[in-house]
């Protein structure tokens, strides 16, 4: 195991050390932000912060916390970077951008020290997913703007692993330099893999009895979601890990070889689980990360607008980083709320997931009058169509006591997705 990375060698530390390792970097970052960062010298200072000696563990929950909306309101107000820098723009030199999905899209620079810690995240997700120099990892990502797998194929010299591009190439061509390249790992976001697969079948490609025997899945929630996962894993022979991170936060978990839950790597980051309504600590909540190796562009606690579930025990892998069940839940901005009752979409996947015979979906949501209408659109053969749709529709209410109205559609005819597939629509705001 290599010592240069701090964090690898905290992944086993006792609380204690850990907590204090976490606020020791946190002043050494007060302190810097206070001199040159104006985005969180003004929020500091606001806050009656003069110095790292005004930062404890007690005093932490009174700090602001940082919103995408502010970060996003920075950039509009000073363009094109925002203020959130902690040093002179010439010593930045990476620019990536968020997908805009949830809004205005953000541009988030990086320095030589934040990117070699943001690799170094990846280098945890590796390192929990086994992987070493023998290894072979293909990206099936396009390598635009979006920080997506940029950092996990900077990631792969740092371990001394084979990092091989799939960028510009449609899904048949990446199979083919998968197998000609004797991959033995694939990173790329759950639903592409399903689609990699897809396409596999019907070129009378086995991917099972490829190389590939690890699969690392991001961009998306979905690989941690069982019925999802479980197809990943039949479909391509391979053992499949979720990891969940951010363009404006870092890479801020990954899996463990027992692969129950997802680790946070709480070596790298701080975080914590608050009530989204009541701002109080929470077991489950929406998670709030403050970032501890990115000073000249950092973040301090969080919003991050996902939902997440502590697992309340530690994991027998020996780690004493804490663990989500089940990855991100759901976007709090996510959830519908279908005749008062509460859904994630990842939820509605799950349920879907686990039913044979289903290819692709799309959930429309309507309002009819005064009732919520759930409409949910499965690709299925013509041969078993009725038997599929009543399938769906049984495993919906019994897991999620949602009553939909479950058509089949032809194999192919709904959109696929490489990022950040958009499956539900909800049509009611527009009524
Ligand atoms: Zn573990």
């Amino acid at each position: 195991m290599p010592t240069s990375d701090e964090s690898i060698n905290l992944e086993y530390a006792e609380r204690s050390i850990l907590t204090a390792s976490q606020f020791e970097r946190i002043g050494g970052m007060v302190d810097a932000l206070l001199d040159s960062n104006p985005f969180y010298r003004k929020k500091l200072s606001d806050s009656g912060i003069g110095s790292s000696k005004d930062v404890t563990t007690e005093s932490w929950t009174q700090l602001p916390y940082t919103t995408k909306s502010e970060l996003s309101d920075d950039q509009i107000a000073h363009p094109p970077f925002g203020t959130n820098l902690t040093y002179s723009i010439e010593q930045y030199h990476r620019v990536h951008q968020t997908s805009g999905t949830t809004g205005q899209a953000l541009r988030w620079l990086d320095d030589e020290t934040g990117w070699a810690w943001f690799t170094g995240g990846w280098v945890s997700v590796y390192r929990g997913a086994g992987l070493t120099e023998a290894d072979r990892v293909f990206f099936a990502f396009g390598f635009g703007p979006f920080i997506g797998f940029w950092s996990a194929f900077d990631a792969c010299r740092e371990i001394g692993a084979m990092a091989i591009p799939g960028g510009t190439m449609d899904s048949a061509q990446r199979l083919r330099a998968i197998l000609d390249n004797e991959a033995t790992v694939l990173c790329c976001t759950p639903t592409y893999a399903l689609r990699l697969a897809e396409v596999a079948e019907s070129e009378g490609i086995d991917l099972a009895a490829s190389s590939v025997r690890v699969t690392i899945h991001g961009g998306e929630p979905g690989a941690g979601l069982p019925a999802t996962r479980a197809r990943i894993e039949s479909a391509w022979g391979a053992t499949c890990y979720d990891h969940a991170g951010a363009t404006e936060v870092g890479p801020w978990s990954f899996e463990c070889d027992r692969r129950e839950g997802l680790h946070l790597n709480e070596g790298a980051f701080l975080f914590e689980v608050v009530d989204p309504d009541t701002d109080a600590p929470a077991e489950e909540g929406e998670l709030v990360i403050t970032n501890l190796g990115r000073v000249g562009s950092p973040v301090i606690r969080y919003r991050t607008g996902d939902r997440v579930c502590l697992h309340p025990g530690t994991c027998a892998c020996g780690r004493t980083f804490r663990r989500l069940d089940g990855g991100v839940i759901g976007r709090l901005d996510d959830v519908l709320i279908v005749r008062g009752v509460n859904v994630y979409p990842s939820a509605i996947e799950n349920a879907i997931r686990a039913c044979d015979g289903v290819g692709e979906f799309a959930v429309d949501v309507f309002r009819r009058g005064t009732m919520d209408d759930i409409e949910i659109r499965v690709e299925a053969e013509a041969s078993n169509a009725g038997s599929v749709c009543e399938e769906v529709g049984r495993r919906l209410r019994d897991a999620l006591a949602l009553r939909a109205d479950v058509r089949a559609v032809s194999p192919g005819s709904l959109p696929r997705y490489e990022l950040k597939a958009r499956r539900v629509n909800d049509h009611r705001g527009s009524v």
